[in-house]
């Protein structure tokens, strides 16, 4: 039988570092929908149109081919045949993308995509819709979170170790920005599932939420 754990939460809890981190030791796939969005999004912003206007958006999923490919358990995603695995990482395609996820047909056109690979796979999805509109039937479903305050921390070190010159104010205020956005929308906002496990990680390190993850996980399984 497969089993499907779906992981939903604000930008910054760590979803991606421990879902993986949680996958490995399970032996399942991660899959990061957040990737689908943000190639969605960079797309719009190499034609150089407005990830905010659906008349410009709509046009460019026609006939665009966006697919993810797990390489040794990685996920890799294509934009046609480029890997922009890389590319999606940039800071203006988060916002970009988080514009485009409000559009009701990007959502539609990126949905069975995701239910596909749910469908044949173990895996840990995450995302911000995944318990309650993606994979509402999954076996686990955990809502992971953190203080904004906690996740802008996080990223300002994130990025002060890469070397990169950062300004924490505006890193917050992006954290911010984005956590109205994804759960005020109107449709699939960001929104713990009535039967999500609430994991809040504001107090603590990397190694404790990866445990606290794999505690709530192994009970459940
Ligand atoms: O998770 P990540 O920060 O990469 O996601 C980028 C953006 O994609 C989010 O801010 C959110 O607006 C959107 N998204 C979404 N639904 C998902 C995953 C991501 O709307 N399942």
């Amino acid at each position: 039988m497969i089993i499907n754990i779906a992981i939903d939460g604000p930008a910054g809890a760590g979803k991606s570092t421990i879902a993986k981190r949680a996958s490995k030791e399970l032996g399942f796939i991660y899959v990061d929908t957040g990737a689908l969005y943000r190639t969605v999004g960079l797309n719009v912003l190499r034609q150089g149109k407005d990830t905010k206007n659906p008349d410009d958006v709509i046009p460019t999923l026609e006939g665009v081919d966006i697919s993810l490919r797990f390489v040794n358990g990685e996920q890799r995603v294509f934009l046609g045949e480029e890997d922009v695995s890389e590319a999606i990482r940039q800071n203006e395609v988060s916002m970009a993308a988080s514009n485009v996820s409000a559009i009701p047909a990007v959502r539609e056109f990126l949905f069975s995509l995701q239910r596909d690979i749910a469908e044949k796979n173990n895996c840990i999805m995450d995302g911000r819709d995944i318990g309650t509109v993606v994979l509402p039937d999954a076996k686990i479903k955990i809502f992971l979170t953190a203080s904004a305050r906690a996740r802008a921390d996080r990223r300002y070190k994130e990025l002060v170790e890469k070397g990169q010159d950062v300004d924490y104010d505006s890193i917050l205020a992006d954290i911010e920005q984005r956590d109205y956005q994804d759960s005020h929308r109107e449709i699939a906002p960001l929104k713990q599932a009535d039967d999500a496990v609430l994991v809040d990680t504001t107090e603590l390190d990397l190694e404790g939420s990866i445990e606290y993850m794999l505690r709530v996980i192994k009970e459940r399984l």
